[in-house]
C-alpha cells in the first residue's frame, strides 16, 4: 500500500501537539512534576548477565518475574512504581572490561531520575554448600529508613520460609550506598539449595513472595508519605547484631 504524505497543516498542527506535550511527558516520566515519587524495584542482572544459574534456571528470570508480579500489585493497591529494566536486557551498555560496574550504575541512575521514594533490588543467590538456604535482606549500614525497611520486607515474608531472617548491614553494595534512598537488597533464595530451588521454581510461590512484597511497600510507602512529625532525639543504638554473610553475593 502506497502511503499519503501528509496535508501540510495536518502536519504542522500534528508537529505543535507534540511539541507542546514534550515537556509534560518527560516530567511525568521522571514522576517529577508534582507525581507521588514511586517505589522502585530492581531486578537483578539482565541480557548476557544471566546471574546465578542451575539445572536451567536463571536468577536474571526470577528477579524479573518477582518485580512483575510485584509491580501488578503495587498498582492494585494504587502505588507508583516504575522497574529498572522490564524486559530481558542489561543495563551495561556494550559486552567488555566494566560492564558490570556501567549496570550497576545505570540502575542507580534510573533510581535517581525517577525520583523515587526507595529502591528494591531483587537477586538470587548461589554458594556451594548445597545445605546453605533462606532469604537474606541487606541495608546500607547507618541507614536508618534502609534498616526499616529491611526489618518490614523480612517481616512480611517470614511466613513464606518459615522463620524471620535479621537483616544485614552492608557498606559494600553499589546499589545501597549510591541509591539516596531507602534502599533493600533481597537475595531471595539459593539457586543451589533443593528447596529453594524448587520453590523458586515454582509460579505460585513467586506470586505469593510478590504478593507480601507489595503489601510490605505499600504500607511502609504511605508511611514515608505522611507528614513526619519532629523527630526527638533517643538514646544512641548501637549497629544491629552481625548476622554473618554468604560466601558469594550474585
Ligand atoms: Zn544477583
Amino acid at each position: 500500500m502506497r502511503l499519503q504524505p501528509f496535508p501540510g497543516r495536518i502536519l504542522l498542527v500534528m508537529l505543535a501537539t507534540a511539541l507542546t506535550s514534550l515537556p509534560a511527558a518527560w516530567w511525568v516520566a521522571t514522576g517529577r512534576a508534582g507525581e507521588p515519587p514511586p517505589v522502585m524495584l530492581d531486578p537483578g542482572h539482565g541480557g548476557i548477565d544471566g546471574g546465578a544459574s542451575r539445572e536451567g534456571m536463571l536468577e536474571k528470570a526470577i528477579t524479573l518475574d518477582v518485580a512483575l508480579r510485584t509491580r501488578r500489585h503495587l498498582e492494585a493497591f494504587g502505588v507508583p512504581v516504575r522497574l529498572t529494566r522490564e524486559e530481558d536486557v542489561d543495563l551495561g551498555g556494550p559486552p567488555g572490561s566494566g560492564r558490570h560496574g556501567r549496570d550497576l550504575a545505570e540502575r542507580v541512575r534510573r533510581t535517581r531520575e525517577a525520583g523515587a521514594a526507595l529502591v528494591v533490588s531483587l537477586h538470587v543467590n548461589s554458594t556451594r554448600d548445597p545445605e546453605e538456604a533462606g532469604m537474606m535482606f541487606f541495608y546500607l549500614r547507618g541507614s536508618a529508613e534502609g534498616e526499616r525497611l529491611a526489618r518490614s520486607l523480612a517481616g512480611a515474608l517470614a511466613s513464606l520460609h518459615r522463620r524471620r531472617e535479621e537483616p544485614v548491614p552492608r557498606e559494600n553494595l553499589y546499589v545501597l550506598s549510591r541509591a539516596g534512598v531507602p534502599a533493600v537488597l533481597i537475595e531471595l533464595g539459593f539457586l543451589t539449595n533443593p528447596g529453594d530451588r524448587e520453590r523458586l521454581g515454582d509460579p505460585h510461590y513467586r506470586e505469593q513472595v510478590a504478593l507480601r512484597l507489595a503489601l510490605a511497600l505499600q504500607a511502609y510507602y504511605r508511611q514515608l508519605q505522611k507528614p513526619q512529625a519532629p523527630a526527638v532525639p533517643g538514646p544512641a543504638q548501637g549497629p544491629p547484631p552481625y548476622t554473618g554473610l554468604p560466601r558469594h553475593i550474585y
